[in-house]
């Protein structure tokens, strides 16, 4: 009997570890272990190290953000992007792979403490799932890394954007409404604005941000006529109101009728508006704007319809600059020059994200690109060519010193030469030893 108990236990503890694994390996990791399963090690461990390489240089976006990637065979191409958010604030990644792609797509959102620690996976889309929404528990920075599965082949949409987390709290117009903010002085300094105020006309209906249970209606010397709506780990604090259409216990859904905005309270001497407060069980008051209004996202977003670019293009102008964004305002991290090489990984708008011969991905503007033009290049030693541009590809041909060749450009320290069929590869050639002539 003794000795029945404690193999139970033993069975048990086994058990709880297997399942606390379960839970614990994302689809990423699952697929990592599913390559290593089918023994493809390789694989599995360039697939990983692409993965981990990506995250530790991620490119900036602000929300909305879309873009359009040509998925191919040959190239792994997992990519990170990085924003801001503010506490509670959504985060929702959406994949449209097109009819024929073949890919299973991974995605991770990872929350940034600081520059000294390292990301914190928060959250994953589950297998086979199109769309992926999480909270921000903190006001920071937060990663979105994608990775394709290896070998994936096809189109495939990328969307990331910040949905508003809450309905707004009054039936008006968003824009010019909220005049005070969250954190301003009150009362000369004494305490801080533990919400915002939304101005409209004595009367306007005041409607549930959220869904909830009313949990007080009061008159306060303060909030005057006020509504108290407990929702899940939140209060929703309606104050100043004219009249009050709710009792306490009453459910209410999101867009239900509270009572109406007033200046009841000590709001007697301004105009009248709603004060909206959001309080999070065990922080206190937290900013409602970035949750309910004045945002460029909407709820649906629908990735803009772009031409898909080639998977080569050449700098078209003298110098170029490689950016850390889709923006003029993103910082340079590298400088293109005229007739160089750059993979393009996909298209965002009027912006191409590419990968550089060293090997550097960033945005370039897609009007400094053109589909590259042929001139002839005269190798003064001998040459492998490669199938891709990178030594470990396979070997499709070999060159002799003298030879001249029709080349579409340089990546990195390859040069894209015509071979005598008429078919392209990857020539690796020594460093600026020989020269094009035009
Ligand atoms: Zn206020």
């Amino acid at each position: 009997m003794k000795y029945a108990l404690i193999i139970l236990i033993v069975l048990l503890g086994a058990a709880v570890l297997y399942f606390k694994d379960q839970v614990l390996l994302s689809p990423h990791d699952s697929y990592y272990s599913a390559l290593l399963r089918e023994n493809l090690k390789a694989t599995a461990e360039h697939w990983k190290a692409e993965a981990e390489k990506s995250l530790a240089a991620p490119l900036r976006i602000s929300l909305p953000y879309s873009e359009r990637h040509l998925l191919e065979v040959d190239y792994l191409q997992p990519i990170t992007f990085a924003f801001d958010l503010k506490i509670d604030e959504l985060i929702q990644v959406n994949i449209f792979p097109s009819i024929n792609t073949r890919a299973e797509v991974f995605v991770d959102v990872f929350h940034v403490k600081d520059a000294a620690t390292e990301p914190v996976r928060i959250g994953s889309m589950a297998a086979k799932e199109q769309q992926f929404k999480i909270a921000a528990e903190h006001t920071g920075q937060y990663l979105v890394r994608i990775q394709p599965s290896h070998a994936a082949q096809g189109l495939m949409d990328v969307t990331i954007t910040s949905p508003l987390r809450y309905g707004f709290p009054v039936d008006t117009e968003r824009e010019n409404a909220v005049q005070s903010l969250f954190g301003v002085g009150r009362d000369g300094g004494a305490r801080r604005h533990e919400g915002i105020d939304i101005f409209a006309p004595r009367g306007t209906p005041v409607i549930a941000a959220e869904t909830g249970f009313v949990s007080r209606v009061g008159d306060t010397p303060r909030g005057g006529k006020n509504v108290w709506v407990r929702g899940d780990q939140r209060s929703f604090y309606y104050a100043h109101l004219d009249s009050i259409a709710v009792v306490a216990g009453e459910r209410v859904a999101r867009g239900d009728l509270l009572g109406t905005v007033g200046n009841t309270g000590n709001a007697v001497t301004t105009n009248p508006h709603l004060h909206f407060g959001i309080y999070k069980f065990a922080q206190g008051a937290i900013d409602p704007l970035p949750l309910v209004g004045r945002k460029k996202s909407l709820t649906t977003y629908a990735p803009p319809l772009v031409e898909l670019a080639p998977r080569w293009l050449s700098v078209k102008t003298e110098k170029a600059n490689l950016r850390s964004g889709p923006s003029l305002k993103a910082t340079s991290v590298a400088s293109l020059i005229r007739a160089e090489l750059v993979q393009v990984d996909s298209v965002a708008g009027d912006w191409l994200r590419v990968t550089t011969g060293e090997g550097t991905k960033g945005f370039i503007a897609r009007s400094l690109t053109q589909t590259p033009s042929e001139s002839i290049l005269t190798l003064t030693e001998n040459y492998v060519a490669f199938y891709l541009p990178d030594d470990t590809a396979p070997v499709v041909g070999n060159f002799s010193a003298g030879d001249k060749l029709p080349t579409l450009g340089r990546f990195g320290s390859f040069a894209w030469v015509k071979m005598p069929g008429g078919v392209y590869a990857w020539a690796k050639a020594p460093e600026q030893e020989n020269s094009t002539t035009h």
